[in-house]
């Protein structure tokens, strides 16, 4: 067994790695076991950085075959070639791996490859090829993320049945895509491949899109997404799928079954804990299986810790890091904190959708009573410009204090304006305070300062 490190950190997502860094700045001896050749997590591997780089290739692809002509741009013989825009996406992938593994050593952060599995004790087993090793550690950070759920009777199978894994590589262009589930991941892969030509067609269980986003920006974004050519079938229960050759069905309760050539299952994410050892180690998980924590992010073992899609609450990326900063700084000097009514959420479509802060819904449930102040990106100048009119900046403040409460946003570049309410609601601004600052003209954000004058209901352009 090799040398005790002070931590050990199983999984290098964005959740992982992270914290493995922030602990050795902070003067830990620190390992990071990983068991897929590349670092970074579902994150950078199949989803954050991949999917986005299909949504911006995917997005040229679109402006350039329909919009650049009424710009007075004459494209022709435009083509896709697939196997590049795949190509240039596994290309981002690489560079941003390199970069992790740099920072890694920099750090002189460890590397071990291999499956990581717990013995209890401080004790690790890392099976890979090459063999079977073990290292023992102070304390265990569990960062092991999240992976695709599926629906009883649907078996993805890695070609025509796929999650967004597979979505994120199919050789080919559907001609039929039907999405189950018109969550984010629904939306955005959907995006893409209707983008590249597919007919695509959304079939969600609720009766609306996106639950957990605001509900009026949800039903706006359905109709924008429809007005695109997506179909979207809500209220239904898909009870299989089967596949002969190139054929999916798809079985609906209480309606006609739908043919399609591949099928996209986006239902929700699962914690992974497969093989980790939780039971020997004494780790305990709640009914759905995410690895329960206390507030130091503190397992029910003495010195494992976790944190990430594997202890559940918002499935990002950027709540994974901000935990692993906080449950190492917490473990190296007792302070950590993490706000988290302010942890933005932003769907990657166009328009994009975006918010931090409580919604309409939430206000309403927990009695709090509130103004709202509502402004169309219709009204705003550089959206104009840019011809990306459609959406809504919505600021929800307090009534009694106006203190602004939350924000949502539909719009382009909505996930880049959501920073601005994000810092004023961390500094517990009024919606005042943002509709007093200067805003440069002619920039989207005057959308969200006069969504801010309209709580007080003195927006000046509409
Ligand atoms: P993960 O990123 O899942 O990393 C866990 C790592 O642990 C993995 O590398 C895994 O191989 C490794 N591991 C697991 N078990 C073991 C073991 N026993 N031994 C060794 N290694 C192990 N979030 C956003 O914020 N923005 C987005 O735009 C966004 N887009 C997404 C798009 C898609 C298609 C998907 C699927 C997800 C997206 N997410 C996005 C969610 C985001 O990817 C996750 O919230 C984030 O990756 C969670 O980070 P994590 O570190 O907790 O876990
Ligand atoms: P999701 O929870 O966003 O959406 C799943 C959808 O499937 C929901 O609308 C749900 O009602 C629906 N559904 C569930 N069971 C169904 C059934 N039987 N039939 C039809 N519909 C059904 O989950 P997701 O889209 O799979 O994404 C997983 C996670 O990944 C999310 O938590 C998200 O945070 C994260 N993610 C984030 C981003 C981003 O931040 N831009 C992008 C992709 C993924």
């Amino acid at each position: 067994m090799s040398d005790a490190f002070d931590l050990i950190v199983v999984g290098a997502g964005p959740g992982g790695y992270v914290a493995a860094i922030r602990a050795a700045q902070l003067g830990m001896k620190t390992a990071v076991i990983e068991r897929e050749s590349k670092l970074g997590g579902t994150c950078l591997r199949v989803g954050c950085i991949p999917s986005k780089a299909l949504l911006e290739s995917s997005e040229l692809y679109e402006k350039s075959a329909k919009h650049f002509a009424e710009r007075g741009l004459k494209v022709t013989g435009l083509e896709l070639d697939l196997a590049q825009m795949m190509k240039h996406k596994d290309g981002v992938v690489s560079t941003l791996d390199a970069g992790i593994q740099g920072l890694l050593k920099k750090n002189r952060v460890e590397r071990f490859s291999g499956h990581g599995q717990l013995l209890g004790g401080g004790n690790i087993e890392i099976r890979s090829d090459s063999g079977t090793t073990r290292i023992s550690g102070k304390r265990i950070l569990i960062a092991t993320g999240s992976v695709p759920s599926s629906l009883p009777g649907i078996q993805p199978d890695g070609d025509r049945i796929g999650t967004s894994t597979e979505a994120l590589a199919w050789p080919e262009v559907p001609q039929h895509l039907v999405v189950i589930g018109g969550g984010v991941i629904g939306l955005e892969l959907g995006t893409v491949w209707r983008r590249l030509g597919a007919k695509v067609t959304v079939l969600e269980y609720l009766p609306r899109i996106m639950p957990g986003i605001d509900e009026q920006v949800a039903a706006e974004a359905r109709k924008i997404f429809e007005k695109q050519g997506v179909v979207f079938r809500l209220g239904t229960k898909v009870t299989g799928v089967s596949v002969a050759g190139t054929q999916c069905t798809v079985s609906i309760d209480g309606a006609e079954p739908l043919t399609c050539d591949r099928v996209l299952v986006a239902v929700g994410r699962k914690p992974c804990t497969d093989n980790l050892g939780l039971e020997v180690a004494g780790v305990a998980t709640d009914r759905r299986g995410f690895i329960q924590v206390n507030s130091s992010y503190q397992t029910t073992a003495s010195g494992v810790f976790a944190i990430g899609d594997v202890i559940g609450g918002a499935m990002l990326a950027h709540k994974a890091e901000e935990e692993g900063i906080a449950c190492i700084e917490k473990m190296a000097t007792g302070h950590g904190h993490i706000n988290y009514a302010i942890i933005p959420a932003v769907v990657y479509t166009e328009p994009e959708i975006a918010s931090a802060g409580a919604n309409e819904d939430a206000l309403q449930a927990a009695g709090i009573r509130y103004r709202a102040g509502k402004f169309a990106f219709a009204a705003n100048g550089r959206a104009r410009a840019a011809g990306h009119t459609d959406g809504f900046v919505k600021v929800l403040a307090d009534e009694a204090t106006d203190r602004v409460l939350g924000v949502h946003i539909i719009g382009t570049h909505a996930g880049e304006l959501i920073h601005e309410a994000a810092v004023a609601m961390q500094f517990g601004a009024s919606s005042e305070d943002i509709a007093r600052c200067c805003h440069a003209h002619p920039t989207l954000s005057e959308a969200v300062k006069e969504a801010a004058m309209a709580v007080d209901k003195r927006a000046i352009h509409s």
